[in-house]
């Protein structure tokens, strides 16, 4: 069971101690505390986890500091819809609004090589009127004798050249505690040019510590990709994971699935799950081409199939995109035969546009279909 307080609900406030003394003397039950910080209001939920069978649902309604309750199911206890169309979706984060309602580009570097290539791609996000963008400092890499990433050397200058660049946000991937303390610490050292949302990998989709550690703090959002070999469901709980240590301003992110069978992609496209993550949580839904196809294979109607997939999961209903794009992408260390020119980016972009349009049109058939049924 889930209880909504009235909003910037006090807790030192009588109504505040009443109820949550009643709730503690609730039977065979446990009683845990969320905060939604949002820009006008803190939200404070109350979920009384166990054996909830029993409980007088109209006594707890009547509870002083209670707006609504909502029972939950079991799963995605906070994440989750719960069929409550009330509750809030998504989050705004150093000036961004992330939700199931709009779209975020974060077109970028899948590794950091070099100072210029950080510079020419920012320099062409810019100019394509893009705020966002993807940097892979750390990179979890299948040989132990590849590239690994420059760590937190090249942090400064990826920092401050987002700030030269006007880049807001940069999607970061951690596999360790340390790094977010690195990348804490050099925000501070270079006076927060920009925001960093904290990418945890596929490979690490259920690495519970990692997830605790990163859902613990609330400096940055999460981007999780979903586990390339487990279940939807599995992917789903390792993001709860993130939401129940207190940090509920998580992205979920479909990158393909590892599978004999996607071939001749490198990953098999899973897009059409954007609107089953979309109907069973609250999450804004990301989409990862680059990942999912591995190359830039170009289809008979000239449009590389990173762009298909790309428009595959915008008119899908997708919230946000991380393609990766290199200035010269033979050089890339990492990952280059997948990724795309910087000339390429304004194309890039008007096909997104042209796919989002037509997401936005099947949205007024739903609506259409609607108002049919109420007839
Ligand atoms: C990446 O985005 O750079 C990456 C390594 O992706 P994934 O974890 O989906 O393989
Ligand atoms: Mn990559």
């Amino acid at each position: 069971m889930l209880l909504i307080l009235h909003p910037n609900t006090d807790e030192e406030s009588q109504e505040f101690i009443e109820t949550w003394n009643f709730l503690l003397d609730l039977p065979n039950v446990q009683i845990k505390k969320h905060n939604v910080f949002g820009q006008q209001q803190t939200l404070t939920e109350i979920y009384i986890i166990g054996d909830t069978s029993k409980l007088d649902r109209e006594e707890i309604a009547a509870l002083p500091a209670v707006e609504r309750v909502i029972r939950i199911s079991q799963e995605y206890r906070i994440l989750g819809r719960h069929r409550d169309k009330q509750r809030a979706v998504g989050f705004d984060y150093n000036g961004v609004h992330f939700s199931q309602d709009n779209l975020n580009i974060f077109a970028g570097l899948c590794a950091v090589d070099s100072t210029e290539h950080v510079e020419l791609m920012m320099k062409a996000l810019q100019e394509n009127g893009q705020c966002c963008t993807r940097m892979g400092a750390y990179k979890p890499r299948t040989n132990p004798y590849s590239f690994q990433g420059h760590g937190k050397t090249c942090l400064p200058y990826v920092f401050e050249l987002a700030g030269k660049y006007g880049i807001k946000v940069i999607a970061i991937e951690v596999t360790h505690e340390k790094h977010i303390e690195e990348i804490s610490a050099c925000l501070e050292q270079t006076g927060r040019p920009t925001g960093v949302i904290l990418q945890i990998g596929t490979r690490n989709a259920q690495n519970f510590e990692l997830l605790k550690t990163i859902g613990r703090q609330q400096e940055f959002p999460a981007l999780l990709k979903r586990g390339f070999g487990i279940t939807l469901s599995e992917s789903l709980n390792a993001a709860e994971y993130l939401a129940s240590e207190g940090n509920a301003n998580v992205i979920f992110c479909l990158r393909g699935m590892k599978t004999s069978f996607s071939e001749p992609h490198r990953n098999m496209v899973d897009f059409s799950h954007v609107p089953v993550v979309q109907r069973l949580t609250r999450m804004p839904v990301c989409v990862d081409p680059s990942h999912s196809v591995g190359s830039r294979d170009k289809s008979p109607d000239g449009l590389l199939e990173v762009f298909h997939a790309t428009a595959q999961g915008i008119i899908a209903g997708a919230n946000m995109v991380l393609v990766d794009f290199h200035p010269v992408p033979k050089k890339a260390l990492v990952d280059g035969p997948q990724a795309l020119y910087l000339d390429e980016l304004p194309i890039f972009l008007e096909d997104v546009q042209i796919a989002r349009e037509a997401y936005l049109k099947r949205c007024q058939l739903a609506q259409k279909m609607a108002s049919h049924e109420g007839e």
